[in-house]
């Protein structure tokens, strides 16, 4: 569905007479493409503080943008916030980027890097948790397309596990993403030891030798997620119902995938998933979803439990069944999809935003232990305003208001969502584990 008024200010009258009228300026966002990969600039490396992290600097000059420490117009800006423990040290963080914000180029990343609050100082966790206000304030008032997060790497570890997130950031591909903090995780030995047993992956490709099920493939979000761990050299099996067979076909045929017509719902949905993968599931992506929307007082039982089936017990049932038969073996990624629904809460869906919310819970309890039990991680998108079938059904002034209420102003697109599922996938993500990303522009709402 076209965003008529993203067109509208992207001409010279629009902008003049929407300025002049106090609208919102959305600015046209880059993606990646493969002529342009990278932002257009150097990365400025700035440190607040004694750093508590190790191998920062080796590690941002993998992320494809020259490091300088000077610039006049830096595509990103990172600033090693982790030795801040106290709220003096605070200033230090000002002082680095005060001076140089205003000269981040259109488009441009802020990443912020932190270390985990001290649950034995209150000092060191008052000021690393500051950054959180900090980056969600930042994120809201750059504006020109720019965005702004956090990331946590845990105390005294090397940032060489944050690699593939602030690869992520520091890319068009996570255009839609601003004012989140991520958190990372200390591997646990096992999965140290996989990893130094792993090859590094070719960045261009870095899903090679993998096979990935995506569900609700067929259209929409699902297509783009399938598109994507294509494009990154994934084996991909693209599920959805057999209602929409053809449009599946379709889908699969462009991207050189199998289609798999199923119903998730069904009980033996795990074991037909576990046979289309006989060599084993690396990525399952949890994307099917369906929205049966009434206020709590008009909605019938059955309104209530097709949305719990579809959008939490069916990712419940067939994540139990697929770990415990071993289908998805050591290095594995699950990723499910959330909704800022699931946060906020929204009117007219109670069953909706329910099934999601189960969804957050049910990555953060895992994670840690797919992790332990099964070297997997387990993760959630969660998409805010994006432009597909599902949102084109939204009445026109929820549908405008929801494309607006963000720190972009403007609805994300299905790749947006894909992208930050592609990032999950990547071998190099293992300390990204039991998190809930955020795809929303930074909206307003749950913030
Ligand atoms: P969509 O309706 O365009 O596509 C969903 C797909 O899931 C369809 O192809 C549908 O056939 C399939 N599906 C539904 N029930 C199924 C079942 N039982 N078994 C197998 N496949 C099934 O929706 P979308 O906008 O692409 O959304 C994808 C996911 O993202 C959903 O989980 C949705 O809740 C979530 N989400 C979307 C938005 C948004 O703005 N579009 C926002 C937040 C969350």
């Amino acid at each position: 569905m076209a965003d008529r008024y993203l067109h509208l200010t992207g001409t010279a009258p629009g902008r003049f007479l929407t300025r002049r009228l106090g609208l919102p300026q959305p600015a046209p966002l880059r993606r990646w493409t493969l002529e342009t990969p990278h932002l257009d600039g150097p990365l400025l490396h700035l440190t607040a503080g004694v750093p508590t992290v190790t191998e920062v600097a080796e590690t941002l000059s993998r992320a494809g943008l020259p490091v300088v420490s000077r610039s006049d117009r830096p595509a990103a800006i990172v600033l090693d916030a982790t030795g801040v423990a106290t709220a003096a040290g605070l200033g230090d963080v000002h002082a680095a980027l005060h001076p140089v914000v205003r000269s981040l180029a259109p488009g441009g990343r802020i990443v912020v890097l932190g270390t985990v609050p001290s649950p034995d100082d209150h000092h060191q966790a008052a000021a690393q948790q500051a950054l959180e206000g900090f980056v969600r304030s930042l994120g809201k008032e750059i504006g020109r397309g720019s965005t702004a997060q956090l990331v946590r790497i845990p105390g005294g570890a090397s940032a060489h596990a944050a690699e593939s997130t602030l690869r992520f950031l520091l890319s068009p591909r996570s255009a839609y993403v601003s004012g989140q903090v991520i958190e990372l995780t200390s591997a646990t030995p096992d999965q140290a030891a996989d990893q130094a047993a792993t090859p590094a992956p070719d960045p261009a490709a870095p899903l090679t030798g993998r096979t990935a099920l995506v569900t609700g493939a067929a259209r929409g979000i699902g297509a783009a997620v399938a598109s994507v761990l294509a494009r990154d050299g994934a084996q991909v099996i693209a599920l959805d119902v057999p209602g929409a067979r053809e449009e599946l076909e379709r889908t699969a045929d462009r991207l050189g995938a199998t289609a798999l017509p199923l119903d998730i719902t069904a009980r033996d949905a795990a074991d037909r998933i576990a046979a289309a993968a006989p060599d084993g599931l690396g990525i399952l992506v949890h994307n099917a979803g369906i929205t049966r929307d009434r206020r709590l007082a008009n909605m019938p039982a059955d309104r209530w439990a097709s949305v719990i089936e579809v959008n939490l017990d069916s990712v419940l049932r067939t994540t139990d069944e697929l770990l415990k038969a071993g289908a998805i073996p050591r290095g594995g990624r699950i990723v499910a999809t959330a909704s800022i629904a699931g946060i906020a809460g929204n009117t007219g869906q109670t069953n909706y935003a329910a099934g999601k919310a189960g969804i957050i819970g049910l990555v953060r309890s895992l994670g840690p232990r797919a992790a332990a039990d099964h070297g997997v991680t387990v993760n959630a998108v969660a998409p805010g305003f994006i432009e597909t079938k599902m949102t084109a059904a939204v009445p026109l002034f929820i549908r405008e208001a929801g494309r607006r209420m963000n720190s972009l102003s403007q609805g994300g697109l299905p790749v947006d969502v894909a992208e930050a599922v592609a990032w999950f996938a990547q071998p190099g993500s293992t300390a990204v584990n039991g998190q809930v990303l955020r795809v929303c522009g930074q909206s307003l709402l749950g913030a």
